[in-house]
């Protein structure tokens, strides 16, 4: 069975500037695979590409064997990509329950799919519930993460794209949302993981790719990966 997700040499560029070249990465049917690299290595640029914020100047990505190079993302989402950006951008002014709506606003005319959506994302999160009518924006950084990750859940996405969920929160508050990625693939949905902190996302990831200025250094299962006296040293802080 061919991939959910192919990049095939992929050039990204700001502007003139090519910040990401030759970039090659599968997401198999649920799995999770993770782009790691240290800052500025290119990883939520290539992330950006996959979910339609920008366009690639050169090379293809299928999905589920569709050409989705020049598709907006819009149009992505509708396939079943979804985005979660980086910097937990919640509605700030909207209740949890508005922001859980806006997610699944594909299914605004089905009130019991709404419902059901809500009350799955309710039972994985009981915070959410508690915290319902609440502003988002009066939420921790731990639960607004929660809540950015169940918006983009309520399109029901069979890829959901994750960049850096983990930054700025407390170790106890990302194990946390490392235990919710692997129940969420546990659910049927692939994940493409971008994250800074390599020694989670290689235990949560099947596979990895790791970048290095814009390209891709090695890539493997995780667990050769981290057993790996280079990428120890260079993105494990051991050696
Ligand atoms: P980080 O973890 O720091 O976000 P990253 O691996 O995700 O790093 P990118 O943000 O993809 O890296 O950046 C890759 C390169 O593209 C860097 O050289 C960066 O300076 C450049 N870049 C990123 N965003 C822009 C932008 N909006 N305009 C111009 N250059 C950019």
């Amino acid at each position: 069975m061919s991939a959910l997700l192919e990049a095939i040499d992929l050039e990204i560029a700001y502007g003139e500037v090519a910040a990401c070249q030759n970039i090659n990465f599968t997401v198999g049917h649920n799995e999770i695979v993770t782009l790691i690299g240290s800052n500025g290595a290119g990883k939520s640029t290539t992330m950006r590409a996959v979910a339609g914020a920008m366009y690639p100047r050169k090379g293809k990505i299928l999905f589920d064997g569709i050409d989705i190079t020049r598709m907006p993302s819009y149009e992505r989402n509708k396939l079943g990509i979804a985005l979660v950006p980086e910097g937990r951008h919640v509605f700030p002014f909207l209740t949890v329950m508005e922001n859980l709506e806006m997610g699944g606003y594909c299914h605004r005319n089905n009130r019991p799919k709404m419902n059901s959506l809500i009350e799955k994302m309710v039972t994985m999160f009981p915070k959410l519930k508690v915290r319902a009518k609440q502003n988002a924006g009066t939420l921790s950084g731990g639960e607004q993460q929660m809540l950015v990750i169940c918006r983009a859940l309520m399109s029901e996405p069979r890829l959901l794209c994750l960049d850096e969920p983990s930054l700025g929160l407390a170790p106890i508050i990302v194990q946390d949302i490392f235990r919710t990625i692997r129940e969420i693939n546990a659910n049927n949905t692939s994940v493409l993981l971008v994250e800074q902190n390599a020694h989670y996302a290689l235990g949560t990831a099947s596979r990895a790719y790791v970048l290095q200025t814009g390209k891709i250094l090695t890539s493997g299962n995780s667990k050769d990966l981290i057993n790996d006296p280079k990428i120890k040293e260079a993105y494990l802080g051991t050696s």
